[in-house]
């Protein structure tokens, strides 16, 4: 049996609380990409929202004593605005204007046990690359979803990654009447480049390995 099976030590429960973006089964290869990353090198996601990516992710590097960094403004994407469609009211902040998503995110990894497995940094993708040195084992694509924000989070964190190790790009879709084609279009640009290895997807998650560098 695939997704809810029991030999893993995910909390479906709390998952299914947890309010966020990400089809079971999608999270079930999270975790299993994660858990192989996990040997090569921490991990970094962008777009932590209220968690839901991050419980997948972080539990297996917690059962492999890694790290999992986890980027996010907390201030919600365009489209989760007040007004725009995946506007959610629940997560307004204490003034009652804008969105705020990290009491929801901390409260999650409290949670699932996962406060000395997972770093939160509380600020725009752009800042935290800005003077990171450490290789990664695995980087998951999933924050603003407009081409120049996911080209540019492909662009700052991709080069961070060791030789074998994993990005992931959430929300993929061949065909434009089932989503927002940015995420596929820097999916492709990442296969054109040459330097990843396609792994089969599962459902919109695409998953590709940094193979070695080769002279061209
Ligand atoms: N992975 C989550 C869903 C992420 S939604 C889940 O499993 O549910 C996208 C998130 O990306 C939002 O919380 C938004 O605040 C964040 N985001 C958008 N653009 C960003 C940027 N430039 N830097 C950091 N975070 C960003
Ligand atoms: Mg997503």
């Amino acid at each position: 049996m695939g997704v809810g099976a029991a030999d893993i030590p995910l909390d479906w429960k709390l998952i299914d609380e947890v309010k966020g973006f990400m089809d079971p089964e999608e999270g079930r290869r999270l975790y299993d990409v994660a858990f192989d990353a996990a040997a090569i090198g921490p991990g970094l996601e962008i777009g932590s929202y209220c968690g839901k990516s991050s419980i997948y992710l972080g539990t297996a590097f917690r059962l492999r004593g890694g790290i999992l960094y986890s980027v996010d403004h907390h201030r919600g994407s365009e489209e989760q605005q007040p007004g725009q469609e995946y506007h959610d009211p629940d997560l307004v902040d204490a003034a009652g204007t804008g969105m705020d998503t990290l009491p929801h995110f901390r409260r999650t990894l409290g949670r699932a046990g996962l406060e000395n497995t997972v770093v939160p940094l509380v600020c725009r993708s752009e800042t935290a690359a800005r003077a990171w040195a450490t290789p990664l084992g695995l980087v998951f694509i999933d924050g603003g979803h407009a081409f120049e924000t996911a080209y540019l989070d492909y662009n700052l964190w991709a080069g961070h990654l060791k030789i074998g190790g994993y990005l992931l790009i959430h929300d993929l879709f061949e065909n434009p009447s089932e989503g927002g084609q940015a995420p596929f279009e820097v999916y492709k640009l990442a296969l054109a480049s040459g330097l990843f290895e396609e792994l089969p997807r599962t459902r919109t998650l695409g998953v590709l390995r940094r193979g070695p560098s080769t002279d061209r």
